[in-house]
Formats: C-alpha cells, structure tokens, sequence
C-alpha cells in the first residue's frame, strides 16, 4: 500500500465530463489499495474569469477579498469531484483550506505554505476515505482565506504530499511530462523523463509553467519523489501512473542515472519563455557611486521583483542609461515610484516596453561545457534576433528580446542546441 498525492489542473477537471474521468483515475488508485489525497484546481478558465469579476468591481481590489472570490473555484471541483466518486461509490469527501488547516503567511493572493495540520486529514483517508483538496487555497494568521499565487495548485499538492509522508506525488495535466520546451510552441520538443529538482526549479522560474516553482523548491526541500503524467487517457488505457511520465529527481539520483547511462547529459535541457515582462530603462542617470543602489532599495522596499539589470557604459558628462526588467504587472506600480523620485535619483527620463519576451535556456550540463552562450547569441542572430539584455546564472542563460519574436527564438534555439526529436517520435507527429 502506498500513500498517493494526485493533483489534478485546470483543463483535467473542466467540466463534470472531465471530472468523471478524473475520477475514474483517482477510484483505479485507490482499488489498488493506496490511500489516496486528491488535490484539484479550478476549471479550466474559472480562476481568469474570477480575478477579472474582480477588476470590475474594484480596480484596486483589496487583495483579502480577491482571495475570497478566486479561491471559489477550486472549491467548486473539490465538491464535484467528491460527488462524482460517490456516485461510483467510493467514500470521498472535500476538506478546504481552513478544514485541513492548510496555514499559510505572508501576502493574501500570493501566500506561502506555512504548517499543515493534517491529523484528521490522516485518520479519515485510515478510514479508506479519498481525501479531496481544493488546491491554491489556505489560510492566514488571522484565519481570512489566502491562495498562492497563479498554478498554486501545484504548490498545494506537494505541501500536502509532504505533510502527509506521501510516497509520491502525481501532478495530472494536459501534456504527458515535462518536454524540453513548450510542446505547444515547438512540436519537436522531446519528453524528458528525469530531470533534476535543480533544473525543474530554474526551468520553471524562468516560465515552464508546467509545473509552479515554489512546488518544486518545496518539493526539493522535503525530497517528495514528484512525477509528472497525462490526465487525458481513455478510460480503457493502463493505470495512468504506470505510463512514462517526467519524474523529478534528486542531484544524487540524477548522478546514478548518469553513472549507469540512462540518461545524457547535454549542456541544455530545456528551454522556456516569460512574455510577462516589462523592459524600464531610465537614461541619463548619474553615474556615480550610490546612484544604482538608489533606484533599486525603493524597488526592493517596495517588494518589485527586478530580474535582468544593464548598466550601460557611461556617456559623456559623467552619465549613463540602467535597464532592468520587472514583472508587467509591477510596472505602473515601478513606474509611478521611479517618477516620483526623479528629483533625487536625478535621471532624465523613464522609457517602458510591455511588449518584450525572456527566452532562457537551462541546464546542468552548463557548468562543464563552455559557449553555451555564444551558441545562444549566433543563432539568434542568424535569424536577425536583437538582444536588448542579458543575464546568467551557474546554469542559466537568459535574453531579453521582442515579444512578436518569442516562437521564432525558442524554435530557433532548440535546434541549435540539439533538442529538437526526430520526426517519427515528434509529439506533433504521433
Ligand atoms: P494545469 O492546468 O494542469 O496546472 P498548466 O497549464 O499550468 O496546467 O501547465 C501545463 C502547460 O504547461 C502545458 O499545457 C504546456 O503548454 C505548458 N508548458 C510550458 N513549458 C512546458 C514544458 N517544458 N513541458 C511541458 N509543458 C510545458
Ligand atoms: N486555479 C489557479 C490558477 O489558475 C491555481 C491553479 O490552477 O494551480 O492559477
Ligand atoms: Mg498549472
């Protein structure tokens, strides 16, 4: 008997069609004699269409109350999906954020995992209950309802999985692993089959959204053996977890699987792209010393997350251009901050571009091999790509480039680092 954490996204549960798939996936889990937690989203498109009734009623939503309405969603599955296991005559039942509890701290629409109660969660899944949890949600200090930020979903399962000493925690979406890039951009994108927590976390920091980067931070601080599969089988086809997913593995694991060749290490291993950024280039500051930690502490201060930053060399009459790109929904927010500190921080004008697109290409492998980068640079280049900013990490590069130019790039560059697969094993071609 194994303990099981399924998860379950948006497009697996749109719908009560889907749902009943899920739940068949969920009962052949359970017959096998596992306890079982099921930790659902929203349908598909509900979150958007809740955070935008959101906006209409209030552009500058209290983020408490935004929480209160967007958290509905998944508590609207979590029930469906307890109904329909019933109706096949499973025991189920929904356990909500505040029933686990799930606590969480920090911001409301964007809240942490903190600690997870999950005693009586244990003792009815002892009673062969299947346990349902809306996921994204949880609840604060002050006991109002909080949810984790968008794809929270993910984050809730493994907080749960490790809660509970889960042996595994399946996370059940629309594509059947995690490729070397978005399938949907780049039909030759090949099934990885492991990859290291490493990796997985910086792929998806940079964009994969595939899975959320603080599930899998978590996951790799409480080494919960996370795999990721296809919801979208016939109900006629094999257990769902006996197909090749993605598993997500430990360095040492990785190390092994090497040692024994079962997988190759290439210097890229995938490649993933961010097009909610914004490029802010304030020109002519001052180019003296301070005059950068001037723009960036009121940044900080303010909890805007700047990624990329240039400084570019400096002009005559002692000044320069910094650019620096931040999150397209911090923007006016950065903006009007930047603005208001013109006087001091002494700059010229403050430019912005919504329209731009972070291409990053991701690896272990780069910390042995040498011109990851430059094979980067050519090969945009051969394709006319402009680069308008750069940065690194041990195994990370990244460019900033025009939005309209996003497919074009990562196509681009999955051929230039090899990935593409060969067409007869093609995810467009099966
Ligand atoms: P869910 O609703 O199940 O949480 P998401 O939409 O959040 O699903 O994540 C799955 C999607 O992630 C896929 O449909 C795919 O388009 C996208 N994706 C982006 N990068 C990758 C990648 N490297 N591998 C697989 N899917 C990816
Ligand atoms: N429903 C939430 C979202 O769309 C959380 C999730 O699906 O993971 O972001
Ligand atoms: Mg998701």
């Amino acid at each position: 008997m194994a303990r099981i954490v399924m998860k379950f996204g948006g497009t697996s549960v749109a719908g009560t069609e889907r749902i009943r798939r899920v739940a068949n996936i969920v009962r052949a889990q359970a017959a096998g004699g596992n306890q079982v937690a099921v930790v659902v989203s929203a349908m598909a498109g509900e979150t958007d269409r809740l955070v935008n009734f959101c906006r209409e009623a209030n552009a500058i939503y209290d983020p408490a109350e935004y929480d209160v309405v967007v958290s509905s969603g998944e508590q609207v599955t979590a029930g469906l999906l307890a109904l329909t296991l019933q109706s096949m005559g499973c025991k189920a039942r929904s356990w909500l954020g505040w029933q686990l509890p799930l606590k969480t701290f920090s911001a409301h629409a964007n809240a942490r995992v903190g600690e997870i109660h999950a005693e009586r969660l244990l003792e009815s899944m002892d009673d062969g209950e299947i346990a349902i949890i809306p996921g994204f949600q949880g609840i604060s200090d002050s006991d109002r309802i909080t949810t984790m930020g968008r794809g929270g979903s993910d984050t809730s399962a493994v907080a749960v999985a490790a809660a509970i000493g889960a042996d595994r925690c399946d996370i059940y979406t629309d594509v059947d692993g995690v490729y070397t890039t978005d399938p949907r951009i780049v039909a030759r994108a090949r099934k990885i089959k492991h990859i290291a927590f490493e990796e997985m976390l910086e792929l998806a920091s940079v964009g994969a959204k595939v899975l959320q980067t603080r599930s899998v931070s978590l996951a790799m601080k409480h080494n919960v053996p996370v795999q990721v599969l296809s919801s979208f089988i016939d109900d006629e086809s094999p257990p769902a977890d006996s197909l090749p997913g993605t598993m997500i593995v430990s360095e040492a694991e990785m190390a092994k699987l090497l040692e024994e060749g079962q997988v190759e290490r290439q210097s890229v291993t995938g490649i993933a792209h961010d097009k909610n950024e914004a490029r802010v280039v304030l020109t002519r500051v001052p180019d003296k010393p301070g005059a950068v930690a001037d723009i960036f502490t009121p940044l900080g201060e303010a909890g805007i997350n700047v990624d990329m930053i240039i400084q570019n060399v400096g002009r005559d009459k002692g000044e320069t251009d910094v650019t620096f790109t931040v999150p397209q929904a911090e923007l006016a927010r950065a903006q009007a901050l930047l603005e208001d500190r013109k006087g001091s921080l002494g700059f010229n004008r403050v430019i912005t571009d919504s329209k731009v697109a972070k291409i990053s290409v991701v690896g272990m492998g780069m910390k042995s091999h040498t011109g990851v980068a430059a094979t980067m640079f050519k090969a945009l280049a051969d394709r006319g790509i402009n680069v308008q900013a750069i940065s690194t990490s041990e195994i990370k590069v990244s460019v900033l480039i025009d939005e309209d130019e996003t497919e074009l790039a990562v196509r681009v560059l999955h051929t230039a680092y090899g990935l593409d697969a060969p067409d007869e094993i093609g995810a467009a071609a099966e």
